[in-house]
Protein backbone atom coordinates (compact mmCIF):
# COMPACT_ATOMS: atom_id res chain seq x y z
CA UNK A 1 0.00 0.00 0.00
CA UNK A 2 3.04 2.14 -0.58
CA UNK A 3 3.71 4.08 -4.30
CA UNK A 4 4.37 1.61 -5.85
CA UNK A 5 5.07 -1.76 -6.57
CA UNK A 6 1.39 -2.92 -5.71
CA UNK A 7 0.68 -6.49 -5.28
CA UNK A 8 1.10 -9.01 -7.87
CA UNK A 9 -1.84 -11.29 -8.02
CA UNK A 10 -1.16 -15.35 -8.31
CA UNK A 11 -2.20 -15.27 -11.95
CA UNK A 12 0.48 -13.11 -12.69
CA UNK A 13 3.22 -14.33 -10.65
CA UNK A 14 1.82 -17.77 -12.62
CA UNK A 15 2.79 -16.52 -16.00
CA UNK A 16 5.84 -14.75 -15.19
CA UNK A 17 7.25 -18.61 -14.38
CA UNK A 18 5.41 -19.79 -18.15
CA UNK A 19 8.97 -21.41 -20.62
CA UNK A 20 11.26 -18.73 -21.83
CA UNK A 21 10.80 -18.66 -26.32
CA UNK A 22 12.08 -17.28 -28.71
CA UNK A 23 11.73 -13.89 -29.07
CA UNK A 24 11.40 -13.79 -33.01
CA UNK A 25 9.44 -17.22 -32.36
CA UNK A 26 6.09 -16.83 -34.49
CA UNK A 27 4.06 -18.06 -30.65
CA UNK A 28 5.75 -15.50 -29.13
CA UNK A 29 5.11 -12.76 -31.81
CA UNK A 30 1.27 -13.69 -31.34
CA UNK A 31 1.36 -12.93 -27.07
CA UNK A 32 3.34 -9.86 -28.13
CA UNK A 33 0.35 -8.33 -30.54
CA UNK A 34 -2.08 -9.47 -28.07
CA UNK A 35 -0.10 -7.65 -25.53
CA UNK A 36 -0.50 -4.32 -27.42
CA UNK A 37 -3.58 -4.72 -28.47
CA UNK A 38 -4.59 -5.11 -25.10
CA UNK A 39 -2.55 -1.90 -23.80
CA UNK A 40 -4.61 -0.11 -26.75
CA UNK A 41 -8.05 -1.20 -24.76
CA UNK A 42 -6.32 0.17 -21.65
CA UNK A 43 -5.05 2.95 -22.95
CA UNK A 44 -8.41 3.84 -24.96
CA UNK A 45 -6.62 4.36 -28.39
CA UNK A 46 -6.68 3.64 -31.94
CA UNK A 47 -2.30 4.40 -32.16
CA UNK A 48 -0.88 1.97 -34.15
CA UNK A 49 2.11 2.90 -32.34
CA UNK A 50 1.41 1.30 -28.75
CA UNK A 51 3.67 -1.25 -26.90
CA UNK A 52 5.57 -1.84 -23.49
CA UNK A 53 9.41 -0.20 -23.64
CA UNK A 54 11.99 -2.67 -22.29
CA UNK A 55 12.67 -1.68 -18.97
CA UNK A 56 10.69 0.61 -16.01
CA UNK A 57 8.82 3.68 -16.13
CA UNK A 58 11.43 5.74 -16.27
CA UNK A 59 12.06 4.41 -19.00
CA UNK A 60 9.00 5.41 -21.05
CA UNK A 61 10.18 9.00 -19.94
CA UNK A 62 13.35 8.90 -21.26
CA UNK A 63 11.92 7.27 -24.57
CA UNK A 64 9.24 9.53 -25.28
CA UNK A 65 11.73 12.39 -24.29
CA UNK A 66 14.69 11.34 -26.70
CA UNK A 67 12.32 10.77 -29.22
CA UNK A 68 10.37 13.83 -29.76
CA UNK A 69 13.43 16.12 -29.07
CA UNK A 70 16.25 17.89 -31.04
CA UNK A 71 18.80 19.51 -29.55
CA UNK A 72 17.91 23.23 -29.37
CA UNK A 73 14.09 22.68 -29.57
CA UNK A 74 12.23 24.84 -26.61
CA UNK A 75 9.77 22.73 -24.87
CA UNK A 76 6.96 23.47 -21.72
CA UNK A 77 7.38 21.52 -18.80
CA UNK A 78 4.93 21.30 -16.04
CA UNK A 79 6.17 20.69 -12.76
CA UNK A 80 4.14 20.30 -9.52
CA UNK A 81 6.57 17.56 -7.72
CA UNK A 82 9.11 15.22 -8.22
CA UNK A 83 8.08 13.55 -11.58
CA UNK A 84 7.50 16.90 -13.41
CA UNK A 85 10.86 17.56 -12.14
CA UNK A 86 12.48 14.16 -13.75
CA UNK A 87 10.90 15.64 -16.55
CA UNK A 88 12.71 18.67 -17.11
CA UNK A 89 15.88 16.72 -16.07
CA UNK A 90 15.46 14.26 -18.80
CA UNK A 91 14.52 17.25 -21.34
CA UNK A 92 17.53 18.88 -20.69
CA UNK A 93 19.82 15.94 -21.40
CA UNK A 94 18.40 15.42 -24.68
CA UNK A 95 19.55 19.14 -25.36
CA UNK A 96 16.18 20.61 -25.18
CA UNK A 97 15.54 24.33 -23.95
CA UNK A 98 12.96 24.06 -20.91
CA UNK A 99 10.41 26.45 -20.12
CA UNK A 100 8.86 25.64 -16.92
CA UNK A 101 4.75 25.96 -15.15
CA UNK A 102 5.21 25.08 -11.65
CA UNK A 103 2.86 25.10 -9.24
CA UNK A 104 2.68 24.18 -5.25
CA UNK A 105 3.14 20.99 -4.35
CA UNK A 106 -0.09 19.29 -3.84
CA UNK A 107 -1.46 22.02 -6.21
CA UNK A 108 -2.81 20.97 -10.09
CA UNK A 109 -1.26 23.26 -12.93
CA UNK A 110 -4.17 25.62 -13.67
CA UNK A 111 -5.29 26.20 -17.21
CA UNK A 112 -3.79 30.01 -16.80
CA UNK A 113 -0.29 29.43 -15.85
CA UNK A 114 0.01 26.86 -18.73
CA UNK A 115 -1.65 29.74 -21.05
CA UNK A 116 1.16 32.76 -20.05
CA UNK A 117 3.81 29.64 -20.65
CA UNK A 118 2.09 28.96 -24.27
CA UNK A 119 2.15 32.60 -24.69
CA UNK A 120 5.41 33.19 -23.98
CA UNK A 121 6.67 30.48 -25.90
CA UNK A 122 5.12 29.89 -28.75
CA UNK A 123 8.07 28.64 -30.57
CA UNK A 124 7.66 25.15 -28.35
CA UNK A 125 7.30 21.63 -29.73
CA UNK A 126 5.46 20.20 -26.91
CA UNK A 127 4.26 20.44 -23.31
CA UNK A 128 4.59 17.55 -20.75
CA UNK A 129 1.92 17.13 -18.02
CA UNK A 130 2.00 13.88 -15.19
CA UNK A 131 -2.13 12.75 -14.95
CA UNK A 132 -0.90 11.30 -11.50
CA UNK A 133 1.73 12.66 -9.28
CA UNK A 134 2.79 10.08 -6.78
CA UNK A 135 4.67 12.41 -5.07
CA UNK A 136 1.55 14.13 -3.85
CA UNK A 137 -1.48 12.60 -4.86
CA UNK A 138 -2.58 15.34 -7.43
CA UNK A 139 -4.97 14.44 -10.00
CA UNK A 140 -4.46 16.61 -12.81
CA UNK A 141 -7.43 17.22 -15.00
CA UNK A 142 -6.56 17.06 -18.95
CA UNK A 143 -8.90 17.92 -21.28
CA UNK A 144 -8.70 21.52 -21.14
CA UNK A 145 -5.07 21.61 -20.79
CA UNK A 146 -5.03 19.34 -24.74
CA UNK A 147 -6.97 21.86 -26.16
CA UNK A 148 -5.08 24.59 -25.39
CA UNK A 149 -1.76 22.83 -25.62
CA UNK A 150 -3.48 21.64 -29.22
CA UNK A 151 -4.69 25.62 -29.98
CA UNK A 152 -0.68 26.46 -29.74
CA UNK A 153 0.14 23.28 -32.28
CA UNK A 154 2.10 21.80 -30.11
CA UNK A 155 1.98 18.25 -28.68
CA UNK A 156 0.63 16.82 -25.16
CA UNK A 157 3.32 14.57 -23.48
CA UNK A 158 1.39 13.06 -20.54
CA UNK A 159 3.10 10.97 -17.45
CA UNK A 160 0.14 8.29 -16.58
CA UNK A 161 2.32 5.82 -14.53
CA UNK A 162 -0.02 6.10 -11.32
CA UNK A 163 -3.06 6.85 -12.99
CA UNK A 164 -2.80 4.12 -16.45
CA UNK A 165 -5.53 1.24 -14.77
CA UNK A 166 -6.69 2.87 -11.71
CA UNK A 167 -8.16 6.46 -13.29
CA UNK A 168 -9.81 7.27 -16.68
CA UNK A 169 -7.11 7.60 -19.54
CA UNK A 170 -8.83 8.80 -22.39
CA UNK A 171 -5.90 8.84 -24.69
CA UNK A 172 -7.85 9.30 -28.22
CA UNK A 173 -10.75 11.62 -26.66
CA UNK A 174 -8.09 13.81 -24.63
CA UNK A 175 -5.73 13.34 -27.70
CA UNK A 176 -2.43 12.80 -26.11
CA UNK A 177 0.11 12.39 -28.47
CA UNK A 178 2.62 10.48 -26.25
CA UNK A 179 2.14 8.80 -23.02
CA UNK A 180 3.77 6.50 -20.67
CA UNK A 181 3.12 4.45 -18.04
CA UNK A 182 4.41 1.41 -15.59
CA UNK A 183 3.42 -2.21 -14.78
CA UNK A 184 3.83 -2.17 -10.94
CA UNK A 185 1.34 0.42 -10.17
CA UNK A 186 -2.56 0.14 -10.93
CA UNK A 187 -1.71 -2.93 -13.39
CA UNK A 188 -0.84 -4.56 -10.39
CA UNK A 189 2.62 -6.46 -12.61
CA UNK A 190 6.40 -6.40 -11.28
CA UNK A 191 8.55 -3.38 -12.59
CA UNK A 192 10.32 -3.70 -15.79
CA UNK A 193 7.94 -2.49 -18.44
CA UNK A 194 6.58 0.82 -19.45
CA UNK A 195 3.53 1.10 -21.90
CA UNK A 196 3.93 3.75 -24.03
CA UNK A 197 2.19 5.27 -27.49
CA UNK A 198 2.68 7.65 -29.85
CA UNK A 199 -0.28 9.21 -31.98
CA UNK A 200 0.09 10.19 -35.67
CA UNK A 201 1.03 13.85 -35.27
CA UNK A 202 3.89 12.55 -32.65
CA UNK A 203 5.29 10.15 -35.61
CA UNK A 204 5.24 12.95 -37.73
CA UNK A 205 7.59 15.24 -35.74
CA UNK A 206 9.40 11.93 -35.21
CA UNK A 207 9.86 11.40 -39.12
CA UNK A 208 10.80 14.67 -39.74
CA UNK A 209 13.49 15.08 -37.39
CA UNK A 210 16.87 16.56 -38.67
CA UNK A 211 19.12 14.15 -36.42
CA UNK A 212 19.51 10.78 -35.31
CA UNK A 213 17.90 9.94 -31.83
CA UNK A 214 20.83 10.02 -29.18
CA UNK A 215 19.86 6.93 -27.53
CA UNK A 216 20.34 4.07 -29.30
CA UNK A 217 18.12 1.90 -27.23
CA UNK A 218 14.98 3.58 -27.08
CA UNK A 219 15.26 5.18 -30.78
CA UNK A 220 11.55 4.29 -31.62
CA UNK A 221 12.36 4.32 -35.39
CA UNK A 222 14.46 0.97 -34.87
CA UNK A 223 11.68 -0.22 -32.61
CA UNK A 224 8.47 0.77 -34.80
CA UNK A 225 8.61 -2.26 -37.58
CA UNK A 226 9.42 -4.80 -34.64
CA UNK A 227 6.12 -3.73 -32.22
CA UNK A 228 3.72 -1.94 -34.55
CA UNK A 229 2.84 -4.59 -37.13
CA UNK A 230 3.97 -4.58 -40.63
CA UNK A 231 5.24 -7.92 -40.20
CA UNK A 232 9.05 -7.15 -40.65
CA UNK A 233 10.11 -8.45 -37.17
CA UNK A 234 13.94 -8.24 -36.83
CA UNK A 235 16.48 -8.09 -33.62
CA UNK A 236 16.78 -4.72 -32.04
CA UNK A 237 17.54 -6.00 -28.76
CA UNK A 238 15.86 -9.25 -26.94
CA UNK A 239 12.91 -8.56 -25.41
CA UNK A 240 11.98 -9.64 -21.94
CA UNK A 241 9.77 -12.58 -22.68
CA UNK A 242 8.58 -13.42 -19.45
CA UNK A 243 8.10 -9.69 -18.62
CA UNK A 244 5.46 -9.72 -21.42
CA UNK A 245 3.93 -12.50 -20.36
CA UNK A 246 3.18 -11.51 -16.42
CA UNK A 247 1.67 -7.89 -18.69
CA UNK A 248 -0.63 -9.69 -20.80
CA UNK A 249 -1.85 -11.54 -18.15
CA UNK A 250 -2.19 -8.39 -16.02
CA UNK A 251 -3.88 -6.61 -18.56
CA UNK A 252 -6.00 -9.49 -19.13
CA UNK A 253 -7.40 -9.34 -15.66
CA UNK A 254 -7.94 -5.60 -16.08
CA UNK A 255 -10.34 -6.02 -19.18
CA UNK A 256 -11.85 -9.35 -17.46
CA UNK A 257 -13.16 -7.23 -14.49
CA UNK A 258 -13.96 -3.88 -17.54
CA UNK A 259 -11.60 -0.05 -16.82
CA UNK A 260 -15.18 1.13 -15.70
CA UNK A 261 -15.41 -1.04 -12.93
CA UNK A 262 -11.86 -1.03 -11.90
CA UNK A 263 -12.38 2.55 -11.85
CA UNK A 264 -15.32 2.28 -9.75
CA UNK A 265 -13.40 0.20 -6.90
CA UNK A 266 -10.50 2.49 -6.91
CA UNK A 267 -13.11 5.05 -5.91
CA UNK A 268 -15.11 3.42 -3.48
CA UNK A 269 -12.03 1.89 -1.71
CA UNK A 270 -10.24 5.72 -1.51
CA UNK A 271 -13.73 6.71 -0.41
CA UNK A 272 -13.83 4.38 2.08
CA UNK A 273 -9.97 5.33 3.09
CA UNK A 274 -10.96 8.87 3.21
CA UNK A 275 -13.86 9.04 5.67
CA UNK A 276 -11.51 6.48 8.11
CA UNK A 277 -8.52 8.58 8.24
CA UNK A 278 -10.55 11.88 8.66
CA UNK A 279 -12.52 10.01 11.92
CA UNK A 280 -8.68 9.09 12.82
CA UNK A 281 -7.87 12.90 12.61
CA UNK A 282 -6.40 12.70 9.45
CA UNK A 283 -6.83 14.60 6.21
CA UNK A 284 -5.82 15.06 2.82
CA UNK A 285 -3.15 16.81 1.53
CA UNK A 286 -4.14 17.82 -2.26
CA UNK A 287 -7.67 19.63 -2.86
CA UNK A 288 -7.64 17.40 -6.31
CA UNK A 289 -6.79 13.92 -4.76
CA UNK A 290 -6.29 10.99 -6.51
CA UNK A 291 -8.03 7.77 -5.69
CA UNK A 292 -4.96 5.46 -6.39
CA UNK A 293 -2.90 7.43 -4.02
CA UNK A 294 -3.64 9.08 -1.03
CA UNK A 295 -1.37 11.62 0.22
CA UNK A 296 -2.28 12.74 3.76
CA UNK A 297 -0.76 14.96 6.78
CA UNK A 298 0.88 13.45 9.44
CA UNK A 299 -0.86 14.36 12.93
CA UNK A 300 1.00 16.10 15.39
CA UNK A 301 3.03 14.45 17.70
CA UNK A 302 3.00 11.49 16.02
CA UNK A 303 6.32 9.79 14.64
CA UNK A 304 6.35 9.44 11.09
CA UNK A 305 8.89 6.83 10.97
CA UNK A 306 8.12 4.58 13.66
CA UNK A 307 4.18 4.22 12.37
CA UNK A 308 5.53 2.99 9.15
CA UNK A 309 8.23 0.49 10.99
CA UNK A 310 5.41 -0.67 13.07
CA UNK A 311 2.87 -1.27 10.12
CA UNK A 312 5.50 -3.08 8.23
CA UNK A 313 6.85 -5.26 11.14
CA UNK A 314 3.52 -6.03 12.83
CA UNK A 315 0.86 -6.02 10.38
CA UNK A 316 3.14 -6.56 6.96
CA UNK A 317 1.21 -3.22 5.81
CA UNK A 318 3.81 -0.81 3.60
CA UNK A 319 2.63 3.27 3.64
CA UNK A 320 4.74 5.20 1.66
CA UNK A 321 7.11 8.32 3.42
CA UNK A 322 6.95 11.96 2.42
CA UNK A 323 8.96 12.76 -0.30
CA UNK A 324 10.77 16.24 -0.70
CA UNK A 325 9.27 19.10 1.09
CA UNK A 326 7.07 16.69 1.90
CA UNK A 327 9.44 14.51 4.37
CA UNK A 328 8.43 13.70 7.58
CA UNK A 329 4.85 15.55 7.13
CA UNK A 330 3.38 13.26 5.12
CA UNK A 331 2.36 10.12 4.08
CA UNK A 332 1.66 8.34 0.98
CA UNK A 333 -0.72 4.96 1.35
CA UNK A 334 -1.00 3.62 -2.13
CA UNK A 335 -4.84 2.11 -3.19
CA UNK A 336 -3.46 0.19 -6.65
CA UNK A 337 -4.90 -2.33 -8.66
CA UNK A 338 -4.97 -5.59 -6.94
CA UNK A 339 -4.14 -3.73 -3.85
CA UNK A 340 -6.58 -1.95 -4.18
CA UNK A 341 -9.58 -3.93 -1.78
CA UNK A 342 -12.12 -2.87 1.22
CA UNK A 343 -10.40 -5.73 3.02
CA UNK A 344 -6.82 -3.24 2.93
CA UNK A 345 -8.45 -0.34 3.75
CA UNK A 346 -10.18 -1.57 6.73
CA UNK A 347 -6.87 -3.49 7.91
CA UNK A 348 -4.66 -0.18 7.18
CA UNK A 349 -7.33 1.97 9.37
CA UNK A 350 -7.59 -0.92 12.49
CA UNK A 351 -3.45 -1.09 12.16
CA UNK A 352 -2.92 2.77 11.88
CA UNK A 353 -5.33 3.55 14.87
CA UNK A 354 -3.95 0.82 17.03
CA UNK A 355 0.00 1.98 16.10
CA UNK A 356 -0.94 5.57 16.56
CA UNK A 357 -2.52 4.98 20.06
C1 LIG B 1 6.64 5.44 -10.41
C2 LIG B 1 6.56 6.64 -11.30
C3 LIG B 1 7.47 6.87 -12.35
C4 LIG B 1 8.69 6.02 -12.56
O1 LIG B 1 8.48 4.70 -12.73
P1 LIG B 1 9.63 3.63 -12.38
O2 LIG B 1 8.92 2.36 -12.68
O3 LIG B 1 9.95 3.82 -10.93
O4 LIG B 1 10.78 3.84 -13.26
C5 LIG B 1 7.27 7.96 -13.17
N1 LIG B 1 6.24 8.81 -12.98
C6 LIG B 1 5.36 8.63 -11.97
C7 LIG B 1 4.24 9.61 -11.81
C8 LIG B 1 5.50 7.56 -11.11
O5 LIG B 1 4.63 7.38 -10.11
Amino acid sequence: MGPGPSTVPARVLKALGSPTMGHLDPDYIEIMDECCGMLRKVFRTTNALTFPVSATGMAGMEAIASNLVERGDEVIVCINGVFGGRMKDIMERCGATVHTVEAEWGDVISGEALGEALESHPESRLVTIVHAETSTGVHQPLEEISRMVHDAGMLLVVDAVTSLGGHPVNVDDWEIDAIFSGTQKCLSCPPGLSPISFSERALEVMDARQSKVQSWYFDVSMLRDYYSGSGARAYHHTAPINMVYGLREGLAMVLEEGLEERFERHRVVHERLRNGLEELGISYIPESSLHTLNCVTIPDGVEDGAVRSRLLSEYSIEIGAGLGPFAGKAWRIGLMGHAATRRNVDLLLAALGEVME
